[in-house]
């Protein structure tokens, strides 16, 4: 266990330093056993020494504080019947982080590892990654220890209808707007839509994003937290004079943002070799084939061993093998949290890996960004790269308020430009304070000085 700080022990604005450990201690005191979440503030703390000396108004006692610290945090009960008529119950989870910059915002994972400190972690890197985007948008994440895998598609709907049945009263399109995660995808949203309609009686599909083309969703929604990915490592590769086209890249995970980061790399002209789940992973020499990849894992919802029965010659399937230890000039971890550690760090190095872009959230452990970085490589942390998907998500929002909607075209034109907006800033802010090419400190600064000086424009609230 840390030692307890009293708060009336934080030094003053004049030590940044000592100030943000001893917040730090104070986060682990307070929050204890949630270590996703102590690790997603000391990162962010540990970026900020430049940025307090710069702006000594930030160090105002109590503005670091409230930003470590959950507006609101929801827990609730989700009881529901399985198809054999047996009751279940399994918790729910909203936390509602920042509204500073605009309504809570951001998605629902349904995994049996979600926990309060989980959906803490998530919600506060949510928070930094929605300022980041320059849009109106705050912060959260939400869940349950929910575990889809292997529910009939009757069950999914009764675990949704039950979860939306309390949630219902947290959210709304100007209070806080879930969308999907982990585990949650057109069809949950659809469910969970339904239920807040038939409750409400109301057509308000600002309240949710993620939702189908034709009620209310947005092109490329899905789409988009990849492709945002695969962009950024793009313009990770072009500050050092290579072009994605003809590189090798591995990829991890084999959900949502994998299918789409493979996607969007072959289409410009990557050689895309693998894709896991949490059984293994396949490696595909020919590069992996995407409408065989989805079939398997969207249409048939099974397991990526599939993948190589059916491939041929061209793919092995490794179980427990892990997708590092496959030769790559780029590495996008696509998956969850803490996959990348420093064992895989280095033997990306062994490899030659000189770009890692992070697809899913916090997947590269501290350790492992620091190996990383250290030997050069460029390194897109998450709460940059992948804000693509949140970003598409404000997109839905605006079609919704317009009742309008966007064509393909469009969408994937301003998602490309916010995608650049988000990795230009982080570059500068990181050459600012004197790190070039470091993004962690470039993205957690850029977004934690938007949020501050709103924070002080506002008041103590
Ligand atoms: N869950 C996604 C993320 O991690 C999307 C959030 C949203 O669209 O609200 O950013």
């Amino acid at each position: 266990m840390p030692t307890p700080v009293p708060r009336s022990s934080l030094p003053g604005p004049r030590a940044p330093r000592g100030r943000l450990d001893a917040l730090y201690a104070e986060v682990q005191r307070r929050d204890p056993g949630e270590p996703e979440f102590h690790q997603a503030v000391r990162e962010v703390l540990d970026s900020l020494g430049p940025s307090l000396a710069r702006h000594p108004e930030f160090a105002e006692p109590g503005l670091m504080e409230r930003v470590a610290e959950p507006e609101r945090q929801i827990v609730f009960r989700v009881p529901w019947q399985d198809d054999s008529g047996t009751t279940r119950v399994n918790r729910g989870f909203r936390v509602e982080f920042s509204s500073t910059l605009g309504p809570y915002k951001g998605g629902l994972r349904f995994h049996p590892s979600v926990n309060l400190g989980i959906v803490k972690f998530l919600a506060f890197e949510q928070v930094l990654k929605n300022a980041l985007t320059g849009l109106g948008l705050g912060g959260g994440k939400g869940g349950s220890d929910f575990d889809p895998r292997g529910r009939s598609e009757p069950e999914v709907m009764r675990f949704c209808q039950s979860f939306m049945t309390e949630l219902h009263r947290h959210v709304g399109e100007h209070t806080d707007i879930p969308a999907g995660d982990i585990g949650v995808g057109g069809r949950e949203i659809g469910f969970l839509f339904g239920q807040y309609r038939r409750i409400t009686n109301r057509w308000e599909p600002g309240v949710l994003t993620g939702k189908g083309r034709d009620w209310g969703g947005s092109a490329l929604r899905s789409q988009s937290t990849g492709y945002g990915n695969v962009l950024y490592a793009a313009h990770l590769l072009r500050t050092r004079g290579e072009e994605l086209a003809g590189r090798r890249v591995v990829v991890s995970g084999s959900g949502n943002v994998a299918v789409h980061s493979i996607e969007k790399a072959q289409e410009l002209g990557a050689h895309v070799l693998t894709a896991s789940d949490s059984d293994g992973c396949v490696v595909d020499e020919k590069g992996i084939d995407v409408p065989l990849l989805r079939e398997i894992k969207e249409v048939e919802r099974g397991r990526i061993s599939a993948y190589a029965e059916r491939r041929g010659a061209s793919a092995r399937y490794l179980p427990g093998g892990r997708v590092w230890d496959v030769p790559a000039d780029v590495a996008l971890p696509s998956a969850t949290q803490n996959e990348l550690d420093a064992g895989a760090a280095l033997a990306l190095l062994r490899h030659g890996v000189r770009v890692v872009s992070e697809g899913a959230n916090m997947p590269t452990t501290p350790e492992a960004i620091r190996i990383l970085q250290g030997a050069g490589v460029a390194f897109g942390p998450g709460k940059a790269a992948n804000a693509g998907g949140v970003v598409t998500s404000a997109f839905e929002m605006q079609q919704n308020a317009q009742r309008d909607t966007w064509s393909s075209a469009w969408v994937e034109e301003r998602l490309a430009l916010v995608m650049r907006t988000i990795h230009d800033t982080c570059a500068e802010t990181a050459a600012l304070h004197g790190a070039p090419g470091n993004h962690v400190l470039g993205a957690n600064i850029a977004a934690f000085e938007r949020l501050a000086a709103a924070m002080l424009a506002q008041g103590v609230v």
